[in-house]
């Protein structure tokens, strides 16, 4: 069952130098109980499309400009702020790539968990301080009663992160959107919290829409991919399918740009050039400056999303055969 339908998302920034087309004609769904990686370089509007979810897009200059946002039986795009207030942080639940920038500095770890739950629910404080130590406690927080009155700078870079993620589930949300949730922390500590994410999707059968550059993220976590170049999905496809059969040459570049513990190769890979200026996209497929197999069609022609193999989509002209 589908619970999140993105289509034909576009969502623009209006500056004064110039229209920034942040995310352009993006359509990607995520069923219940199911995780869907969203990847790209930074700067391919993952966020800017996650944060459209949330309506959390500053406006001005942001504005969705175009499509629907399907969740559970409404279109988020269209709702007011006071309607988008019941389901943010309620139905839907984000961690954002940052804690220490994310966590308030002057508000003690209890206050900033409960206030999402007083927010949703019409309980006493007691009840919400039981429910914010359950929840401490479900993420892991050692000594949740003598946490629950500390500052943010008293816990560590993973403790923090677990306490973005408890303010996130505390009220069982369905879709669980991650960006970048371990980013800003150790390997150790990556491991830990994508267990804790896996551990906590199993027991509640929430939905995870995670946003990372890290393909090792996606292999661990993920059962579809979305892969985004300069604000557009270029290629959709199981994990299984896009780690062992990438169609597009953009997709083939990150994965040959992972370092391979063999030492097979003498130099790391790298994609050349970098993610174009979003005021001035280049016409055709938005990947053609960067890519190797560029054609003179791709120069001045779109690629559109089209099925290589059943569940697996890729726009790029290479796949004219495919019907
Ligand atoms: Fe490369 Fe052309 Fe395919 Fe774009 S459409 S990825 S430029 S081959």
């Amino acid at each position: 069952m589908t619970l999140l339908d993105i289509r034909n998302l576009s969502t623009y920034f209006f500056t004064d130098t110039g229209v920034v087309p942040s995310v352009g004609d993006v359509s990607y769904f995520v069923e219940k109980g199911e995780t869907v990686g969203l990847v790209g370089e930074s700067g391919c509007g993952k966020s800017v499309s996650a944060l459209s979810i949330m309506q959390l897009i500053e406006s001005p200059p942001g504005k969705i400009v175009e499509g629907e946002i399907q969740f559970e039986g409404q279109d988020l795009s269209k709702l007011t702020s006071k309607q988008m207030q019941a389901i943010r942080g309620n139905r839907i639940g984000m961690i954002f790539q940052e804690p220490m920038t994310s966590l308030n500095p002057v508000y003690t770890i209890g206050f900033q968990i409960t206030e999402a739950y007083l927010q949703h629910n019409d309980v006493d404080d007691e009840t919400a301080y039981k429910e914010a130590i359950q929840v401490l406690e479900q993420v892991g927080i050692p000594d949740p009663k003598q946490r629950f009155y500390e500052y943010p700078h008293q816990l560590s870079g993973g403790m923090r992160q677990r306490i973005m993620i408890a303010i996130a589930i505390i009220c069982k949300p369905s879709l669980l959107i991650a960006d970048e949730p371990t980013t800003a922390l150790d390997v150790t500590i990556q491991a830990q919290i994508l267990d804790l994410l896996k551990s906590l999707q199993q027991q509640t059968q929430m939905s995870i829409l995670l946003i990372t550059h890290d393909l090792g993220v996606i292999a661990e976590m993920a059962k579809r991919v979305v892969v985004m170049y300069a604000g557009k999905v270029i290629e959709t496809a199981s994990v299984q399918d896009i780690f062992h059969n990438p169609n597009h040459p953009y997709t083939k570049g990150l994965f040959e740009s992972i370092p391979k513990i063999d030492h097979s190769a003498k130099y790391l890979y790298d994609i050349p050039g970098t993610v174009p200026d979003p005021r001035h996209f280049p016409t055709g497929c938005r990947f053609h400056p960067r890519c190797s197999k560029c054609m003179d069609r791709c120069k001045t022609d779109e690629p559109m999303l089209k099925r290589t193999h059943p569940g697996h989509l890729s726009a790029c002209w290479l796949n004219e055969d495919f019907k």
